[in-house]
This record gives structure tokens, sequence and C-alpha cells, in this order.
């Protein structure tokens, strides 16, 4: 189903302009309207009933395609997530989620309230289909019809949201978790309804680090505490999964502290890169160059950009600040990243401070013996790097969290081959 098709068959089934229809269509799907929503509402628009011309057919979730506009389903609710958005200008409060029955699942989105809960077996009645992110997805609306099934519908899928972070992707929606909060900081943002405060920072369990974002700050969001928290929805966000929490997200404190992983997973750069991002990766591989920019170099005081030739490419002429960093071409034979060393991580490879770095600069006159310094001491080592990646159309960089030799022990080549294979 796309726009013009369904203007041409409205157009028809009303007696209207086929551009009239097009247009009216066009102006709801700007507001991210489902087209199966919009053509309803041009379809009342115009007189018609709203109901759709056809009956639609009942079919198992396998079966179905974005060729149906509508179907009827006996399903079990997996999950359900609350989110507000914008519609029309007003704001909207909706339903989403993921429906399963024997064959297998789908999302679905609810614009209105249904009543129903994760775990309720349902059956639905003239559910919009509608293509999302290329699989079908289901769009409960006013035309549609839902009751409980008279049978509890068996499913091999979990019912409820309860998640650990590694299993999170994006898209998720009404998911639960238990973490301890590794990290939060508050920041103030321009907001479509003005300034708003959020947090930010990284939730863990024993299976992973994920960051996360909270819209609506909640109170028991501490640092070093550990919560359990239900309804949020996963993004993506610089190629690995994100966790939002909204207005509709509850936060519980947990009496016992949730244990958290102390390592990343280990690995090939290849696997990584082909992710996409990573929050949290391990890599074993051998620096192969120190690149330019790297060892003494100067930062803009006020985006912290390092500055070329004394300019700052946004404030331009600058009294640039001093600092140390590294950025080394890390290769394991599958691929390679670009890994990006911090001030207190390049220190300690460089075994002084910035004065010290200074003072050497001054006596060879040339602030490239630090990175040479630097590069002596890499170039042709194997590191283990931790940190996250992210990837894009420059390339793959790691911004480094540890960095340390990998040394010559057989069994930790050996965990690195086995993740290799693993995967
Ligand atoms: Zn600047």
């Amino acid at each position: 189903m796309d726009v013009d098709s369904t203007a041409e068959e409205l157009a028809s089934a009303l007696g209207v302009d086929k551009q009239e229809v097009k247009a009216d269509l066009e102006a709801l799907l700007e507001f991210d309207v489902p087209l199966e929503e919009a053509a309803q509402s041009v379809r009342r628009k115009h007189g018609g009933s709203s109901g759709g011309s056809t009956t639609p057919d009942t079919l198992e979730i396998a079966s179905i395609t974005t060729e149906q506009s509508s179907v009827n389903v006996t399903v079990r609710v997996l999950t359900q997530g609350t989110r507000t958005i914008r519609y029309q200008g007003d704001d909207q409060t909706i339903r989403e989620g993921k429906l399963a029955d024997e064959s297998g699942t789908i999302s679905y989105t609810a614009w209105q309230d249904f009543g129903f809960e994760a775990g309720d077996s349902l059956v639905i009645g003239n559910a919009g289909v509608r293509e999302w992110e290329g699989s079908p997805e289901l769009n409960l609306g006013q035309s549609t019809t839902v009751s409980m099934a008279d049978e509890t519908v068996d499913v091999d899928n979990p019912v409820g949201g309860d998640s650990d972070l590694i299993d999170l992707a994006p898209g998720d929606r009404g998911r639960n978790l238990a973490v301890t909060v590794q990290e939060v900081e508050s920041r103030t943002i321009d907001g479509r309804d003005g300034e708003t405060t959020i947090l930010s920072g990284v939730l863990a369990d024993e299976t992973a680090r994920l960051p996360f974002t909270d819209w609506n700050p909640h109170p028991d969001i501490d640092e070093g505490a550990s919560v359990r928290i239900e309804d949020v929805y996963v993004r993506e966000f610089r190629g690995s999964p994100s966790v939002n929490l909204s207005e509709f997200s509850t936060v519980s404190p947990l009496s016992e502290s949730v244990a958290v992983a102390d390592s990343a997973p280990q690995l090939s750069i290849r696997e990584a890169v082909d992710n996409g991002g990573l929050f949290d990766v391990e890599i074993l591989g051998n620096v192969l160059e120190v690149r330019d920019g790297s060892g003494l170099i100067e930062r803009c005081p006020e985006c912290g950009r390092v500055l070329q030739n004394g300019q700052c490419r946004t404030h331009g002429d600058v009294e640039g600040e001093d600092d140390l960093r590294i950025k080394a071409i890390v290769d394991d034979g599958t691929a390679s990243v670009t890994a990006i060393v911090g001030t207190d991580l390049t220190k300690e490879i460089y075994g002084d401070d910035i004065a010290a770095a200074k003072e050497a600069a001054r006596e060879a006159m040339d602030k490239e013996v630090v990175a040479e310094t630097i590069r002596e001491k890499l170039v042709g080592g194997a590191y283990r790097v931790r940190g996250s990646l992210s990837v894009d159309e420059y390339g793959a960089n790691l911004n480094v969290q540890e960095f340390e030799a990998a040394g010559d022990d057989p069994a930790e080549r050996a965990t690195a081959v086995l993740a290799e294979v693993r995967q």
C-alpha cells in the first residue's frame, strides 16, 4: 500500500478528486500518522464510513505480509510500552510492543488504550498492517476490535519484557531491567517545549554496560544505585543500543545490589566494526601506526577541539590549551580501528605529564618528539584495548578506556581466538 494507490482507491470510493485526497493523506503522513489511519481520517472527512471496504483475513502471524491492508489475529501480548508522541500538534499516548502466536512474533502500535497488558491472550479484529523498518507491524486504531481470547495462546517467547542488557536491541519497547547505575549526569537541553533537564549515563548488569537517557528524570536514578526499571524503550546511539526512560517508566530501588560485569565482550575488530558500533568492547591487536595529531596537542578552550595550526574550526584564532593524546591504528588481521587515547592513559604510556612533554618539545624545538617517543613505545606491540566503538563514513574509532600490553600469554591469545570462533 503506497500513498498514490491509496489515494486512487479512496478517490474512486468517495467520488472526490484524487489530488485533493492525496494532499490530505500527505499532510497527515507528515505527522507520522500511519497510512491506514490517515486513510480512515480522509474517508471520514469526505463522509465515507471509516471501516475498510473488504473483510480482513484471519491469519497466523508468520503469514502476515505488508501486502495485506488489515488482518484478524489471535495472539499473546509479549510486551507493552507506553510513549507520548506529537500527533497533529497534540501529545498522544500510544502503546507499543510485541505480540506472538505459535508461528512467530510481530510488533504493534495501539493508537488508543484497549486496556490489555503483557501476558493477555487476545482476539484482535481488523488490525491495520503497515511496514516498519522492513517488516510488517500491526496498527490498532479506531476500527480495530480487541477482546480476551477464550484460551491462553501458547508461545515460545518470554512474556512480560524482563531483559538482560545484552539482549536489548534498537526498536525494543516495554522492557524491564534490573541494573546498577554506574554513571549519571544531569544536562539541560533544548527540547520541543523549551529548556528541559535530562539525565544520561551508563547502566550495567552482569551481561553488559549500556548508555541511557532519562527524559523525565527519576530521583532513584542515582550513581551506584541498584534499581528495577520498568517500561523502557531502546534506540540506536552510535551503532549501539541505548536505553530510554520516559515519563511512563517506573524506577524502584532494589534491596540487593545488581552485580556488574567487569569485562567487556572480546571480539575480532571485523566483528565489532560489522556490528556498526559497540558501547563497550575489548579487542586484541597490534599497533601499526601512531598517527599525526598524537602526542602534545593544543585544544580550543571553548569547545575542546584539537587546533590545526593554532586555529579552531569553529572559534578561529584562540589561545590553545596543551593536552596529550594518542591516535593509534590497531589491527588484528581481520580489520583495523583508530584507537583514541585520552589524557590520563596517554600520560601513562608516555611515562610523564604535560609539563614534561612541553619541556621535551622545548629542548628539541619540535613538538613531534613527544609523538615520536610514544611511537617508539607502541608501534609493533600487541595490546588489549577496551572502549566504546563508533563507526561512521570516516571509519571506525575506538574511544579507549583501558589500554594494556597483551604480552605473550598464550591463554590470552587463545581466549581471543575462541571469542572469534564463537561468534
Ligand atoms: Zn573551538
